[in-house]
């Protein structure tokens, strides 16, 4: 992973001649006055932990396991937000942790948690280092120190039980790992959000992550049936069923606690057929109004592909629907439709020396991902008849093909905006289907109130039958200050989206950067929940310090 960008570097992209020609002309984007500056540059401050600590720390995990060289801090400070990846171009390494420690177990992790507490120590447990909403920024103010608690180690698939089909995992698995590690089975987890390539399983069930197929497979909180989690005072071992009358249910709990409650050190997920048959389309409707009704329309009345993905005018006038083929984009609005079925017959045996439960074997019932599914071409058909019905044009296959092509390439576009002194960011939200107009406009409204005259693009991506998510891509020129003049108007569309009325985060979370927003949503008991609660499972306030719980008021 790049340290200053996204991923593999050798995947960089230039960025076409119709979006620079766009940048410079509609936009007014000027390549940056200063450079990004190399690894080596960045500025860190002095490790604060003393010696005689960090040899605690190595005692549990041994030695080769704490980290305090310069480009170990590096690459664990922050996540990859674009403020993030400004700060780090500009050499700015001030949030960078002491150390990173590396645990191997769930009792080493137990253990760590002990320590640091008695030691007042915070902890940032670290994924993928994907997070966008500042999850990885912890407040080392009024701490001996910060490490962060990389779980890169704990990246085994533990057992799959194909009876239930119920795969466990640790929480450092590297989404690509856990398709590869379930591939021998004929299973899958169905979840593909944009940070596929680095993000790990423990960080999509501490972020309530969404994938691109959540239509078909769920949310990736859908998917968890069972966790355990350390925490300073104990351990929590969640989920003995999949469902349960037995009171509040705590897995919702630690669900989305981004690494303030406890560290996510096992999960036992849901797990579905692999599909063998797949098809990707597109439909044109003439504007954003009309393919949200044909949305909604498949997601009350089905049947629903598993990808389903509406880009408004602009997002389809500019083809970031289709990332690889950037630029080239069309009029009206693209709706991408994706359709997946397994085999007639995926059941497979686990290889020798493949983890398998107790009973192993195979499944009961073949060559159905999840009741209903039926085939590719019974599914497309009802739904195509329905986008028919309100006014879709279909397109064929090339939109959807050129869509899954590019699924994953947009963030590397990210940086070579980023290079040519443009700021580029993300922001989503979700609402009800009869706020979901009012959402939209508010969201725009205070982009351009903060920013001017930003390029601002939707898309809807993730249905339910009583509502969606809409997710925004903003472009604009980078000011004197981009980090400053993000901020501004980040702030800006927070309180445009409470007031609203939709949720500051569907799938992103919180983090930092909507701590105060999710303090106006849930209300001041909803905050004093979350503070006793944090106060029970970690009364020294070691871990995640600043991010997700709003801080008591004096
Ligand atoms: C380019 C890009 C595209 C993205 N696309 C999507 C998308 O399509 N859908 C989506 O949902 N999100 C997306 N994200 C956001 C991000 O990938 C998700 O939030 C993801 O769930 C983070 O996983 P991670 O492993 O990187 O966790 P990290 O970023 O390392 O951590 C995220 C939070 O969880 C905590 N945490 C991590 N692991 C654990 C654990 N084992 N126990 C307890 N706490 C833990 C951390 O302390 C932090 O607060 C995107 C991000 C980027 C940069």
């Amino acid at each position: 992973m790049l340290w200053s960008g996204w991923g593999d570097p050798a995947l960089a992209r230039e960025l076409p001649e119709q979006v620079r020609a766009l940048l410079r002309d509609f936009l007014g984007v000027r390549a940056p006055d200063v450079p990004a500056v190399g690894l080596e540059s960045v500025r860190l401050p002095p490790v604060a932990l003393p010696g005689p600590l960090l040899g605690a720390l190595a005692e549990v995990v041994g030695p080769a396991y704490v980290l305090t060289s310069h480009e170990a801090r590096v690459r664990h400070t922050r996540g990859k937000s674009t403020p993030d990846l400004l700060r780090m171009r500009a050499g700015d390494g001030s949030a960078a942790p002491d150390a990173v420690v590396l645990p191997g177990s769930h009792e080493e992790v137990a253990e760590l948690l002990r320590l640091c507490s008695a030691e007042r120590v915070a902890v940032v447990p670290f994924g993928g280092g994907t997070s966008v909403v500042g999850g990885l920024t912890a407040s080392g103010s009024g701490f001996a120190g910060v490490i962060a608690l990389d779980l890169g180690r704990l990246d085994r698939l533990r057992s799959v039980d194909l009876e239930s089909l119920v795969a466990a995992f640790e929480p450092g698995v590297r989404a690509p790992e856990a398709e590869r590690l379930l591939a021998p089975y004929g299973l899958t987890l169905g979840h593909f959000p944009q940070s596929f390539e680095y993000a790990t399983l423990g960080g999509f069930a501490a972020a309530r992550s969404s994938g691109q197929a959540s239509a078909g497979y769920g949310r990736f909180d859908d998917m968890v049936v069972g966790l355990t989690v350390a925490t300073p005072t104990g351990t929590l071992d969640l989920g003995r069923a999949p469902k349960s009358a037995a009171g509040p249910d705590l897995r919702q709990l630690m669900l989305g606690s981004e690494g303030a409650f406890g560290v996510i050190t096992s999960l036992r997920l849901r797990v579905r057929r692999a599909p063998g048959e797949r098809r990707y389309e597109g439909w044109r409707f003439g504007t954003f109004a009309e393919g949200t009704a044909a949305v909604r329309a498949l997601a009350q009345e089905g049947p629903l592909p598993a990808v389903l993905r509406l880009s408004d005018e602009t997002e389809t006038m500019i083809g970031l629907a289709k990332p690889d083929t950037i630029g080239s984009g069309g009029a009206g609005c693209l709706l991408i439709a994706g359709y997946e079925s397994p085999p007639a017959s995926t059941a497979k045996s686990p290889s020798p020396g493949l983890p398998a439960s107790a009973s192993g074997g195979v499944p009961p019932v073949d060559g159905q991902a999840a009741p209903g599914w039926g085939s590719v071409t019974a599914r497309r058909s009802g739904a195509a008849a329905v986008l028919a019905r309100m006014g879709g044009e279909p397109l064929g296959t090339e939109p959807g093909e050129a869509w899954e092509r590019g699924r994953y390439s947009a963030p590397y576009l990210r940086d070579s905006l980023l290079a040519a002194g443009a700021t580029v960011e993300t922001l989503e939200t979700a609402g009800f289907w009869a706020n979901l107009p009012r959402l939209y406009d508010a969201v725009r409204l205070a982009l351009a109130g903060a920013l001017g005259s930003p390029l601002v693009m939707c898309h809807i991506s993730h249905v339910y039958e009583s509502g969606a998510s809409l997710y925004f891509t903003v472009v604009t020129a980078q000011e004197g200050d981009p980090v400053g003049q993000w901020e501004r108007a980040k702030e800006a569309v927070n309180a445009a989206i409470v007031e609203a009325g939709g949720t500051i985060t569907h799938h992103h979370g919180v983090g930092r950067d909507h701590r105060d927003a999710y303090a106006a949503e849930l209300g001041p008991v909803g905050v004093s929940i979350l503070q006793a609660i944090k106060a029970r499972l970690d009364p020294a306030g070691i871990l995640n310090p600043g991010a997700l719980i709003p801080p008591p008021t004096t």
